[in-house]
């Protein structure tokens, strides 16, 4: 019963081979986190599998509960049940926060099967989501990250995660730097949604992340495969010696 499986991926942006032959199964409630050094294709790889223009597969299969990733188009993959977070998408003025989420979950009630929420009903979920990630409810009303701050739209994201109620979450930290207070948010928001049929994807430079959130695996990406993964203990070894040492080991082999 694997929900997210990735075989021997090789993708590239701009002509440049930057996934290099990834491997990675994920079974449902599994928390994975990935590490490693800048530049490894830690954010590359969310995008791979997000379907975001400009990134080519090159060879290798992803399947999502037993569905070829690749056939889907960006929209089918979040319908589906794949969510990419914290990618800080363009503000969409005009369109509230409110309307956006709606749309967005209707879709993937739709695709799924499912019967529409009414307004009234949505609109009472979505009040107590942005109770549980501790936004004011006028945020339903603003435009879509229209002047939100970072630690805003980690908390925004993470209300869209608990109204779309997807499969397989990706937090993509990025390179930006996170204080204690935005670190716990996002802790506490996977740590509340954590469940036996969900899953998640944790990229993260903060060993520090990883002591709010307890992950089953860790993960080293580095120059575009995973080059060595283990449990927790691995994240504190990475802490204590950085990633130089994992780079004199061979790669697993494919
Ligand atoms: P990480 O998230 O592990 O720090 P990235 O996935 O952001 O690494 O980047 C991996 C490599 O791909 C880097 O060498 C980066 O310069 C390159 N890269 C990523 N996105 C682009 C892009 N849009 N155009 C050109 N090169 C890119
Ligand atoms: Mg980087
Ligand atoms: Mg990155």
């Amino acid at each position: 019963n694997v929900l997210l499986s990735i075989k021997d991926l090789h993708a590239s942006v701009e002509e440049k081979n930057i996934i290099k032959g990834l491997n990675l199964e994920i079974k449902p409630g599994e928390v994975h986190a990935i590490m490693g050094p800048n530049g490894a294709g830690k954010s590359t790889l969310g995008y791979v599998l997000s379907g975001r223009e400009g990134y080519e597969v090159d060879s290798g299969t992803v399947s999502l509960n037993g569905e070829d990733l690749f056939e889907m188009e960006t929209e089918e993959r979040a319908r589906a049940g794949l969510f990419l977070a914290f990618q800080y998408p363009v503000e969409i003025p005009g369109v509230s926060n409110l309307e956006f989420l709606k749309a967005a979950v209707d879709a993937t009630r739709e695709a799924n099967g499912q019967e529409a929420v009414s307004s009234a009903e949505f609109l009472k979920q979505a009040k107590e989501a942005c109770k549980k990630v501790n936004l004011p409810v006028s945020f339903l009303k603003r435009g879509v990250n229209e002047g939100f701050s970072g630690g805003e739209k980690k908390r925004n994201e993470l209300m869209q995660m608990l109204l779309l109620k997807p499969k397989v979450c990706i937090l993509d930290e990025t390179d930006s730097g996170l204080d204690i207070d935005a670190l716990q948010v996002v802790a506490e928001g996977v740590n509340s949604q954590r469940s036996d049929d969900r899953s998640f994807i944790v990229v993260t430079h903060y060993q520090r992340l990883l002591d709010y959130i307890k992950p089953d695996y860790v993960h080293v990406l580095s120059d575009g495969k995973i080059v060595k993964s283990g449990d927790a203990s691995l994240a504190l070894e990475l802490e204590a010696q950085g990633y130089s040492w994992l780079q004199t080991e061979p790669a697993e082999d494919e």
